[in-house]
């Protein structure tokens, strides 16, 4: 009996919480348009925090659509040791979400081509990323919905800034580089902090993560380390960051292919005759203006 009013009050805080990711989510859907009627949307699923919040906003926002769209969530099973393949399947079946399970021993490849030590992320992103594309080309998907969340676009644009020399981030709508595929980030408004606490609350069967054994990538994570420092300090600090990513003023930056640097001067001086001809037409006026009082 003790626990009930607990129970209810964190059943209410769930609550508010499914609602502001619904209301981020659909915002984000809205502003990049990533849904349109009749689009056949593939869910990413990996078995982490992100990809079944992912999943499951995208099923609630499904329901109160104004558009029609299907959903079919896919995992990729890589034949890491240990990963548990039933998990996944047994949790899709119990949503009654179509989904499918592609399974392809990327792992065992990557094991293979790389030498110990070397990073194995490369090589397994681009494997992955070719089952995937595979599979929506061959299932007549329109979009491919991807769990990646706002710290991970702000990380991502610090990661270019510090190691690539590139202004960049993770856009939330991309065409694919061979212009098959268009990719969408459905939870590109929401941070990290608030999915993690989804999850926790929905309880999702969270599968382990690094089971292929390779070493957390130490620049995002020290990149990671930064940005939780900074928003301890100074709270708000890494939606101030997105924002400026979505409020680009190309005429102060340096890149000459997105502002025509070379055009100003005619442009000052186009705007300098704008200035001068309608003080010309009001003299010309004045002037007809004095001869017809004579
Ligand atoms: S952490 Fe493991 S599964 Fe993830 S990209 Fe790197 S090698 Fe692949």
């Amino acid at each position: 009996m003790a626990g009930q009013p607990l129970r209810a009050a964190s059943s209410r805080t769930l609550k508010r919480l499914q609602a502001r990711l619904r209301s981020l989510a659909g915002q984000a859907i809205h502003d990049y348009a990533m849904i349109a009627g009749g689009d056949r949307v593939m869910v990413c699923l990996s078995g982490g925090k992100d990809s079944y919040t992912l999943l499951d906003i995208l099923l609630s926002l499904q329901r109160g659509a104004p558009v029609e769209f299907s959903l079919i969530a896919v995992n990729l099973d890589q034949k890491q040791p240990g990963f548990p393949g039933h998990v996944l399947p047994e949790y899709l079946a119990s949503l009654g979400v179509a989904y499918h399970i592609i399974e392809q021993d990327t792992y065992g490849v990557v094991k293979r081509v790389i030498p110990q030590g070397k990073t194995l992320c490369g090589l397994c992103s681009r494997l992955r990323r070719g089952a995937l594309y595979r599979f929506a080309a061959e299932h007549g998907i329109t979009k491919i919905a991807l769990g990646h969340h706002r710290d991970d676009i702000v990380e991502t644009l610090f990661l270019n800034l510090f190691f690539g020399g590139r202004l960049k981030a993770m856009a939330p709508k991309l065409l694919s580089e061979d212009g098959r595929h268009i990719v969408i980030r459905p939870l590109a408004y929401v941070s990290e902090r608030e999915i993690a606490r989804y999850a926790r609350g929905r309880a999702f069967p969270l599968i382990p993560c690094r089971l292929c054994g390779s070493q957390p990538n130490l620049q995002r994570a020290a990149v990671k380390r930064m940005l939780r420092a900074w928003e301890l300090e100074h709270p708000g600090r890494t939606e101030s960051i997105f924002s400026a990513l979505r409020h680009l003023e190309p005429e102060h930056l340096a890149d000459p292919r997105l502002h025509d640097f070379a055009g100003l001067d005619a442009r000052r001086l186009g705007r300098a005759a704008a200035r001068v001809l309608p003080m010309t037409e009001a003299e010309g006026h004045g002037l007809s203006a004095g001869r017809a009082a004579r």
